[in-house]
């Protein structure tokens, strides 16, 4: 987690990784819930920890959220 991220690395990385767009527009920090639309049109919110580390890169509705452990 050492690496600083901004909002156009994020949104690169979104586009890359996902089939979903971010629509956030600044980045404070990797707790901050950021926003995005899934492929199939839902909006989302997730921090970009999760997003990246979790694999959580669509919505609820596509990918049910996991029980945490
Ligand atoms: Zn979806």
């Amino acid at each position: 987690m050492s690496k600083r991220w901004n909002i156009q690395e994020i949104r690169e990385f979104v586009e890359k990784n996902s089939d979903s767009k971010l629509l956030t527009k600044e980045f404070q920090g990797f707790s901050q819930k950021l926003e995005f639309e899934c492929a199939c049109g839902n909006k989302f919110e997730k921090n970009f920890k999760k997003f990246k580390n979790n694999h959580q890169r669509k919505c609820d509705v596509c990918q049910p959220p996991k029980e945490s452990r």
